[in-house]
């Protein structure tokens, strides 16, 4: 017998006869002998259509009441998760996140969890009832109901797996697993079995949309494997996982693409101290997020700095720029800086696997493949388990094609 959690995202609870099969779900866990914990999302596209309403009623709602708002959404699936679970015989009981003693820090729409107090939910589930907990939501030492940021049904189900020291956290969503690249742009792109915490986590920041990154760095440190599969599908899908030796074996897990990228290239920066400190500085304050940094001593005395950012980021960042280079001297005794170049239009394919520790060469062969396939590299930026070429955006989706082919992705990996 295990203790499993099971989390449905708001496609698989979007109408009555999803959370009816749902709850069968959970059902089929409980009579297989097993003690479970449902985490549910709002329905659909309730969580949008609250926020919508939100807007219409007042142009910048107080943060409290949104999140009095949008609490309210996943209060909506618990209760009727429960229901669908008690007509089919099986005791049942939701919590709402305060209910569930979920504490988060008193941050309103972005909070994080502190603590959860299992005293609850352990006492109904030695009662024998499948207990139903809200997504997204958590309550401050005051009383005072929070939620988690968008997407952050993911983070309540994980660390309540945790908490409770779950066997499994599943995670039924509307995909069917995590795939070597998204099949939609490479169509021999294999569904993977495992995948490791640290190899998902590059991934998802590098565009490929499975999980909340939160969640899974939740699932790593408490080392909760986490199941992804589809809610309305048997098949199971894939398990994200502590890395293993098998791992390793393969030089490269997966390939991402990542579009609407936009790069600044600032030339002929002094190479003296704190020059970068203040160029980020600024872009910082303008909440601006960095993508990768490179950076190129020109001579001994020049330097230049090109940072990628999120297309829609640019018109921020052209302000700031401009107010930095209007600044005469921007570092006492350094002179004048050089100019500001914006390319637009550009996009980042990246291999990612924890192989890459072990393997050599796999940086020569995914520049090979990129030649063969006539895609010119305009930057590389690496870390340990990721090598990303930044491309023009015509060569993106021919690039995913090469790369994942170069590495074999379509083969089914050994054992
Ligand atoms: N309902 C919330 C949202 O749409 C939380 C979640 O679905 O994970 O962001
Ligand atoms: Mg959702």
């Amino acid at each position: 017998m295990a203790l499993l959690v099971q989390k449905f995202g708001g496609s698989s609870v979007a109408d009555a006869d999803r959370i009816r099969r749902c709850a069968q779900r959970a059902y089929d866990a409980r009579r297989a002998g097993h003690d479970v914990v449902v985490v549910v999302s709002a329905m659909g596209k309730t969580t949008d259509r609250l926020i919508e309403l939100a807007g219409e009623v007042a142009a910048s709602p107080p943060k409290r009441e949104m999140d009095q708002l949008m609490a309210a959404g996943e209060q909506v699936s618990i209760a009727l998760t429960a229901m669908a679970l008690s007509s089919l015989g099986q005791p049942a009981v939701s919590l709402t996140g305060a209910q569930a003693r979920i504490l988060t820090e008193p941050a309103h729409t972005r909070a994080r969890i502190r603590t959860i107090d299992t005293s609850r939910v352990r006492q109904h589930l030695a009662q024998g009832r499948v207990v139903v907990v809200a997504g997204f939501q958590g309550v401050t030492d005051e009383g005072e109901t929070t939620t988690l940021g968008r997407g952050g049904s993911d983070t309540t189900a994980v660390a309540l797996a945790a908490a409770l020291r779950a066997d499994e956290c599943e995670i039924y969503t509307d995909v069917d697993g995590v795939y070597t690249a998204d099949p939609r742009v490479v169509p021999s792109a294999r569904k993977l079995a495992r995948i490791s915490y640290e190899e998902i986590l590059e991934l998802a920041s590098l565009g490929a949309k499975v999980m909340a990154s939160r969640s899974i760095f939740f699932g790593a440190k408490y080392n909760i494997p986490i199941h992804v599969r589809h809610a309305m599908l048997p098949d199971p899908g894939t398990m994200i996982v502590s890395e293993t030796k098998e791992m390793e074996q393969e030089e490269v897990t997966g390939v991402a693409l990542k579009t609407n990228l936009g790069r600044v290239t600032l030339t002929g920066l002094p190479t003296a101290p704190g020059i970068q400190a203040r160029i980020f500085a600024a872009i910082a304050d303008a909440q601006v997020l960095v993508d990768d940094i490179i950076q190129n001593e020109v001579s001994p005395e020049t330097t230049s700095v090109s940072f990628t950012v999120d297309h829609a980021d640019l018109a921020d960042i052209k302000p700031v720029l401009d107010r930095i280079l209007s600044d005469s001297g921007p570092v006492r005794g350094a002179g004048s800086w050089g100019a500001v170049r914006v390319d637009v239009g550009l996009c980042k394919v990246s291999a990612v696997g924890v192989g890459m520790r072990s393997h050599t060469g796999v940086a020569a062969k995914m520049f090979r493949a990129l030649a063969e396939a006539g895609v010119r590299i305009q930057n590389i930026t690496t870390s340990e388990i990721r090598i990303s070429c930044i491309l023009a955006k015509e060569d993106g989706e021919k690039a995913m094609r090469a790369v994942h082919g170069a590495f074999g992705l379509e083969v089914p990996a050994r054992g």
